[in-house]
């Protein structure tokens, strides 16, 4: 479909309204302002600009601030948590750099919850050994998100633009990025088509990919619709490199609701402040499996329970909170309390919470290097969680990600001025874009594929069923004349699953989240 539309050159364009696009404007705006240096940047959110995985982060942002916690504590947690396969220089360097990135959110005016005495009131969450979280009650990412937002506001070199759905990237030979979108008004993604009305296009020299993550390719995640895998899709296209894309974070507490498919997230915090996970007899099962006992890094947890689950006639464990007084519910848990009260009609202070491991959070990605820059591709940044930075190697460490968007939105930021310092304005640009060839999928069957064969204990069997069933879906299904912006999507999570499949069947160990019973664990 070729599209004749609004065509605008700005210097960069990030891709992503999350804590990560977000962070690269203001840092952008920041240091440009600071030289005295003209800058134009776009921001564009598929759906609203706060319909992000951000958003709803509930227990808050990683970074050393007591005299008893280190960083040499923080790093050996991260390291323990990502079965050592992380990139120690680069763990060091966002440990390092996490408390200036804190002292930047407060000169931005986040307002997290402080103690009696005026200090801030840090917590501790599964895996850390000392407190080292900074939130706000289990609304941290709402509060960022508000925050950052509020901040972006005050820059007019930052345009931010709601429901623009970028759809297509291509480079040309002089380094030009040409991105093609979708305004879709707000209006439901199954009814927005492609139109020469509608389509925007847009030219810069430097593009960030702030797009996420990729939750909506499992059946069951506790990711916004936004998180189809979009970054993934076009660095692939562009000719970047994608890491361990099959190490996928499962979260051990999911609220288990047996017919809903978005999971609202209890948080680690909970266990952090005492809570236990009991199995159908009502024992706490845990310690059995790992001396942290409920504190255990995620994957140990989540495996610890789809073991319990085997062993019981339920679909599900516990998680006992009633250890907890009222008041501390009230006070740190106010919106998962209402939230169980609202979705189960339970009162958590008494009752035990249904729960369940589901998707929750990419490690891998696509591979950048020390300033987020996506090896392969000149000038493609990919920050947040679409990137794969080395920080988290084969499990993520709870609250380490909102602090990996922060500092390497700085980084990446610093980078993306210098350069911009020696190169002149782009000119009026008229690009012909090819073809788009959308294929008619059926998103539930992607979804199926993917969580009976890519779930948290895979088989070789199984990966190369699921591989050979996407392909051959993808393969036969039917080119659509008319397009719409969820048929795009079904499109993105299909090629990205099978990217997933093939990254599995490459894995040669199991460590951290990733788990193939045909292979030795290390
Ligand atoms: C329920 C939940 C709780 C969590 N709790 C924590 C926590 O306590 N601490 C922590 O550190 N981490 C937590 N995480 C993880 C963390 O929230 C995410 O990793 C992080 O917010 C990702 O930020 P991001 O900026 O990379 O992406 P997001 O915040 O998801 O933003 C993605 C953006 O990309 C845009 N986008 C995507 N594709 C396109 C496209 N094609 N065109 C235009 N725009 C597009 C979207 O519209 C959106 O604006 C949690 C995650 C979830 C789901």
């Amino acid at each position: 479909m070729q599209m004749q539309s609004n065509s605008t050159c700005y210097d960069v364009v990030i891709i992503g309204t999350g804590v990560a696009g977000l962070a690269t404007a203001i840092y952008l705006a920041e240091a440009a302002a600071s030289k005295n240096q003209p800058i134009s940047i776009l921001l564009a959110s598929k759906a609203g600009a706060s319909d992000t995985n951000t958003s709803w982060a509930q227990g808050g942002i990683a970074a050393v601030a007591s005299n008893e916690d280190s960083f040499e504590a923080h790093i050996e947690d991260t390291l323990d948590a990502g079965a050592e396969q992380n990139d120690l220089q680069i763990v060091r360097k966002v440990i390092e750099a996490a408390p200036e990135a804190m002292q930047d959110l407060i000169r931005w005016g986040i307002d997290l919850d402080k103690k009696e005495d005026g200090t801030y009131d840090l917590v501790k969450e599964g895996g850390h050994q000392f407190s080292r979280i900074w939130h706000k009650a289990d609304m941290t990412g709402n509060t960022l998100q508000a925050t950052l937002m509020h901040r972006v506001n005050q820059f007019p070199c930052i345009i931010c633009k709601e429901n623009l759905a970028i759809v297509q990237i291509e480079k040309d030979h002089e380094s030009i990025f040409h991105i093609q979108a979708i305004h879709n008004n707000g209006v439901d993604p199954s009814y927005i088509n492609l139109t020469p009305e509608n389509s925007i296009q847009m030219h810069c020299k430097h593009l960030v990919l702030a797009t996420g993550g990729l939750g909506m390719v499992y059946a069951k995640t506790t990711n916004q619709s936004i998180a189809t895998g979009d970054g993934i899709f076009f660095a692939n296209q562009l000719g970047a490199r994608i890491k361990d894309l099959s190490f996928v974070q499962f979260h051990p507490t999911g609220l288990y609701e047996s017919n809903q498919s978005s999971t609202y997230l209890i948080t680690e915090a909970l266990r952090g402040a005492g809570a236990i996970l009991r199995n159908e007899q009502g024992v706490d099962f845990m310690p059995q499996y790992d001396t942290r006992a409920s504190l255990a890094p995620r994957d140990i947890v989540s495996r610890a329970i789809m073991s319990e689950i085997k062993k019981s006639t339920i679909q599900h464990v516990f998680l006992d909170a009633t250890v907890l007084s009222r008041s501390t519910i009230q006070q740190h848990f106010p919106n998962i309390q209402l939230a169980c009260s609202q979705k189960l009609g339970i009162d958590i202070s008494k009752q035990w919470i249904p729960v369940i491991p589901v998707e929750h959070y990419a490690c891998g990605g696509i591979q950048v290097d020390t300033f987020g820059k996506a090896l392969g591709v000149d000038a493609l940044y990919a920050i947040g969680e679409v990137a794969s930075t080395g920080l988290h190697g084969a499990n993520r460490l709870a609250s380490n990600s909102l602090i990996e968007g922060i500092v390497f939105a700085k980084w990446g930021a610093s980078k993306m001025i210098e350069a911009l310092k020696e190169e002149g304005l782009l000119p009026n640009l008229n690009f012909n874009f090819n073809p788009i060839s959308i294929k008619k999928i059926d998103r539930a069957f992607v979804q199926h594929t993917l969580s009976n064969y890519a779930g948290i204990e895979k088989t070789t069997a199984g990966l190369k069923t699921g591989l050979n069933e996407l392909t051959k879906v993808y393969d036969e299904a039917s080119i659509l004349t008319n397009w719409t912006l969820e048929d795009w999507e079904n499109n993105v999570l299909c090629q990205v699953g099978m990217i997933l499949f093939k990254d599995a069947l490459s894995q040669t160990e199991n460590k951290g989240v990733f788990f193939n019973v045909d292979l030795e664990k290390i």
